[in-house]
């Protein structure tokens, strides 16, 4: 997997074909480890230079491991995004044509899950993380819930999404607040959500601060209500990008997180139709309540083995 970065803006990265990742994935006749299972956030990363990081500890002692690396840390990340234009191209990294494949893949994964948890609802409301410029919102979410509120840490782009949202309201579906505010300081209304939505925002987040917020967060959803995380995936470990100060995670990272935060995959789609140099983006859908297994009396596995006549 070398993922390395060459251009950055945290919703976009350009990654690099694997020099290094082919060599740890050469088919060497080596002797096979024993399968002890590594924790992901034990896998080693790399940063936008290329250098090489143990582990996520190591790179988070390095980067927010006391409270004046941590503020700087946050200070970079929202300074970064001050400094870009409140466009789509800006918030796309420069990458605007993925503004489409993006919304019609959200689209289809959110109706799904719209149709199952809420079939018979009448009012919907949502929550746009690290909105930007309004853009999933304009797009998306203000078709499918009658309230909308985006939270947004840099004021221009809050200032551009008030304004693109002002003509797309009406009585029926509008946003609703707009809260400049970044996400680890935040903690909505009790039960106010059906449906929280974090794309492209939370590798600004430290693993600690990702873990507190989907905890607060969880207070703020409706029964049956759902977080939808859209994010860049790394193949393994994570990528720091040294210049906005935001990282990308892998799968089984995420995984691990969620886990942390007591939140279950209810769904999960991988985006399709992005151009070949960006990472993987992937969709979650999670749930505080672990998904309803389905019952089966004997599994298919055995149904098909023969019977072993003693
Ligand atoms: N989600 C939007 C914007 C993506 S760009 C979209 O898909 O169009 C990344 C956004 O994350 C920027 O608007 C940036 O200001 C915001 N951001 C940066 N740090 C943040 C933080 N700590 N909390 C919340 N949002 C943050």
């Amino acid at each position: 997997m070398r993922e390395n970065v060459l251009f950055s803006s945290p919703s976009y990265k350009f990654t690099l074909t694997p020099t290094h990742i082919c060599f740890f994935s050469l088919q060497t006749p080596k002797l096979r480890r024993s399968r002890v299972r590594t924790k992901a956030m034990e896998v080693g990363g790399l940063d936008s230079k290329g250098r090489e990081f143990k582990n996520a500890e190591e790179m988070w002692r390095e980067q927010a491991g006391d409270p004046s690396k941590k503020c700087d840390w946050y200070k970079h990340g929202v300074g970064y995004w001050e400094g870009v234009e409140a466009s789509v191209n800006g918030v796309l990294g420069g990458y605007a044509q993925v503004n489409e494949p993006d919304v019609e893949g959200s689209e289809a994964f959110l109706n799904t899950l719209l149709s199952e948890r809420f079939p018979n609802s009448d009012h919907l409301a949502a929550l746009d993380c690290g909105s930007g410029i309004g853009r999933v919102t304009k797009n998306l979410l203000i078709r499918y819930f009658n309230e909308v509120d985006l939270l947004e840490p840099v004021s221009h782009f809050l200032d551009a999404a008030r304004e693109n949202l002002g003509h797309t309201s009406s009585d029926k579906h509008k946003a609703t607040n707009f809260f400049c505010m970044p996400l680890q300081e935040f903690t909505p209304d009790a039960g106010r959500y059906d449906v929280i939505w974090v794309q492209w925002c939370i590798g600004h987040l430290t693993d600690d601060d990702f873990v507190s917020f989907f905890n607060r967060a969880k207070a703020g959803l409706k029964p049956g209500g759902f977080f939808v995380l859209k994010e860049n995936i790394a193949r393994t470990g994570f990528v720091l990008d040294n210049e906005d100060r935001s990282i990308t995670r892998s799968d089984s990272y995420f995984r691990e997180l969620f886990q942390k935060c007591g939140l279950h995959i209810y769904q999960s789609k991988d985006q399709k139709g992005l151009p070949e140099e960006l990472f993987a983006v992937k969709m979650y859908a999670l749930t505080t309540d672990s998904p309803k297994r389905v019952h089966r009396t004997r599994s298919k596995v055995k149904a098909n083995m023969p019977r072993i006549i003693k």
